[in-house]
């Protein structure tokens, strides 16, 4: 049980991270973000540094994951302005995420199918794709945007596990990917499919390698996107021609091949 609790405190401090990483990555003002040096320094470090609002410089006590907004009761200490509720979420949520990533490896070994013998270098890589994963797919949200720093991490983590494991081959099926995305990006002339979605195919295929896993993914991707942009459509939202990113739905197929991947393949795909 102990291990859970473990993983929960690191998905907070993780997600607390990552709240530092989104909004440095969606914020008009650079001035308001945190200095160059500190920025890839975790936030329970470095931490939110200053209020959103009022800019007072923060301590430590009042950066600490959850706990803080809590004891704050969701307002600021100096300004009493109300503290979005996005942070508190996004490391509730990526505790969550770690939690349960964990009782899948347990549960059900999904992740040895590719590694071989489960491992905690395994655990962490894992953690580190879906945490990645995550912030990319909330900042293009955002922003419309997948920020090269971001996916350039992604890559060389993803290289890296190809050479302790050697399995170069995947990285075939991630420039098959990029390629196929940049026939799309080139067709529709990058009104469709941003340059950044280019990139990230190639970051896709490099994490997923087996093409049954790709396939499924893009099956989701594509799928889904095309259903929320017929809601938005009919909802008014959205035109035609004003682009949904694509990044979020790319991300999701990707995550969830790579848990149900080999069900999903099996149970439909295969069947088409
Ligand atoms: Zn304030």
């Amino acid at each position: 049980m102990i291990e859970y609790f473990i993983l929960f405190v690191l998905g907070l401090a993780v997600g607390s991270f990552l709240s530092v990483v989104v909004y440095r990555e969606t914020s008009d003002d650079s001035e308001d973000t945190v200095s160059k040096f500190s920025a890839w320094l975790p936030a329970w470090v470095t931490g939110r540094s200053r209020c959103d609002n009022c800019h007072k410089q923060l301590a430590w006590h009042d950066n600490i994951p959850l706990l803080s907004y809590l004891a704050l009761l969701g307002r600021c200490r100096y300004c009493n302005k109300k503290i979005t509720v996005r942070y508190p979420l996004v490391e509730l949520f990526t505790a969550l995420e770690f939690v349960w990533l964990y009782w899948l490896i347990q549960q059900f070994a999904f992740f040895q199918q590719l590694e071989g013998t489960y491992s905690l270098i395994v655990l962490g890589f894992w953690l580190f794709i879906f945490s990645l994963s995550f912030a990319l797919a909330v900042v293009d949200f955002q922003k419309g945007i997948l920020p090269d720093s971001l996916i350039l991490t992604g890559i060389v983590v993803a290289v890296l596990r190809l050479a302790a494991t050697g399995r170069w081959e995947f990285l075939l099926t991630g420039l098959a990917l990029f390629a196929f995305f940049l026939f799309l990006y080139l067709v529709t002339q990058g009104k469709g499919i941003g340059f950044g979605d280019v990139k990230l195919a190639f970051f896709i295929g490099v994490v997923l390698g087996w093409w049954q896993w790709v396939l499924v993914a893009m099956f989701i991707a594509f799928l889904t996107g095309a259903i929320a942009g017929v809601i938005l459509i009919v909802l008014g939202k959205k035109t035609l021609k004003s682009a949904l990113p694509f990044g979020p739905f790319l991300l999701g197929g990707m995550l969830i091949a790579k848990i149900a991947g080999e069900y999903l393949w099996q149970l439909y795909i295969s069947r088409l």
